[in-house]
């Protein structure tokens, strides 16, 4: 007898968290996982009590599920979820939706939600941020596809969404085809720079400056009282001041290598097919999904963003609003200062130096990319442009010969 509101495939960490959240808000979710025995496990410890079922095999998940049926995959990310799909679609009806919440990589999203579509199946790829804290309590989602989904998830995934300010949900549709998904690796890609970020300034203040671990932790937990109040800065006062079994500072002991999946690299690659210098995410060691969210991480931060935009939707930069450009110019001269020790104490700071020369870059009137085309006519007859003449394509003969 159809019962749930909607159906979760993927009992790990991020899909059992999601599916308390849902219950918690009053939807009856439906559990399955591809090894089935891990649903009634799910059922007898972490939802005991709730109004969660389950089923042992996808038939009867989508049984029980009310129409349109509304299925989520939380899945490892990859061959996993067109395997579901390909079980999925014989068993569902026209108008029927799977949502993939995993991490997928944005084309594999648009190519789904054209498939899916042409079968009759509403297909959303959402990103789903905040790790598993964030799953349980109040993820970010980034919901895209094929809109017609949207008016049969949105009060399902509105009303277990992360608020903020007023209880603004942090989710709304967010575009066509793989457009969820882009976003979310985007957002990925933003947190990873972000990170990095921290982690130079701890070298520097650690080898350059030759602070002790609870002096660190003091300077950030002072930070974390300024316009840098966020998330990854408060986290980072706890990391440096945690102390092993040993009573020794844990994080000297820790390996300093960094694993990823996929996201952080996928964001640089999109940029230089974009042709979108983003060269600070770029010089970020690839390393796993983070397990906080930007929104919580940025939380006051984000909402200065937001208020740039929402005072001009055409904003071209966010160096070009007041707010962000009296910041970085208040702050740019003690940034070279930090920038020019690091480096002529042979500290690396890829990412600090990156984003101070896309500022350097971006503030001038003329950059030396002219030598560029010069030399690209000059061995390839590539031709250029000439400031008196936009628009106007010329070549040189440079050497006369020929
Ligand atoms: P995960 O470790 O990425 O995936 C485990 C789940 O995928 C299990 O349910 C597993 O089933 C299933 N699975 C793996 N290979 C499969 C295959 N070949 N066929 C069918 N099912 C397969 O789990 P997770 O960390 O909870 O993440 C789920 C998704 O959310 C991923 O796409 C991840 O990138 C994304 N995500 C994760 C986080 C995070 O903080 N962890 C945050 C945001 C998004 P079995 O139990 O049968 O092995």
């Amino acid at each position: 007898m159809a019962q749930a509101d909607i159906a979760l495939i993927g009992l790990a960490v991020m899909g059992q968290n999601l599916i308390l959240n849902m219950n918690d808000h009053g939807f009856v979710v439906c559990a399955f996982n591809r090894t089935v025995s891990k649903v009634d496990d799910f059922l007898a410890n972490e939802a005991k009590g709730t109004k969660v079922v389950g089923a042992q095999s996808l038939k009867e998940m989508v049984s029980k599920l009310k129409k349109p049926r509304r299925i989520v995959l939380l899945v490892k990310a990859g061959q996993a979820v067109d395997d579901f799909i390909e079980k999925l679609v014989p068993l569902l009806d026209t108008g029927d939706i799977i949502i993939d919440g995993g991490n997928s990589e944005y084309r594999d999203t648009t190519r789904r939600c054209r498939d899916l579509k042409a079968k009759g199946i509403l297909f959303v790829g959402s990103g789903v941020s905040g790790g598993e804290e964030g799953a349980r309590y109040g993820p970010s989602l980034m919901p895209g596809g094929n809109k017609e989904a949207w008016p049969h998830i949105k009060t399902i995934f509105q009303g277990i969404a992360a608020k903020v300010g007023t209880g603004e949900p942090c989710c709304d549709w967010v575009g066509e085809e793989g457009a969820g998904h882009f976003v979310k690796m985007v957002h990925n890609g933003i947190e990873y720079g972000d990170m990095q970020l921290i982690c130079e300034a701890y070298h520097l203040m650690k080898d350059i400056l030759g602070m002790e671990h609870d002096e660190m932790a003091q300077a950030f937990e002072e930070w974390n009282k300024t316009e840098l109040d966020s998330f990854l800065i408060e986290i980072t006062a706890n990391i440096l001041k945690f102390r092993d079994s040993d009573g020794a500072h844990l994080l000297p002991k820790i390996r300093d290598s960094a694993g990823q999946k996929g996201t952080g690299k996928w964001t640089a690659i999109s940029a230089l097919e974009y042709g979108m210098p983003v060269t600070l995410i770029g010089e970020v060691p690839l390393h796993d999904e983070p397990s906080g969210l930007v929104v919580w991480i940025l939380i006051v931060f984000l909402g200065k963003i937001k208020d740039a935009f929402d005072r001009n939707s055409e904003l071209e930069n966010l160096l070009l609003d007041d707010f962000f450009k009296s910041a970085v110019e208040n702050c740019q001269e003690s940034w070279r200062r930090a920038v020019s020790t690091g480096v002529q104490a042979g500290i690396p700071m890829p990412c600090f130096t990156t984003a101070l020369s896309f500022y350097d870059g971006y503030r001038h009137e003329m950059l030396p990319a002219n030598l560029i085309q010069a030399q690209r006519d000059y061995f390839g007859a590539h031709t250029y442009e000439l400031l008196a003449k936009p628009g106007e394509f010329i070549h040189t003969n440079w050497t006369g010969h020929g």
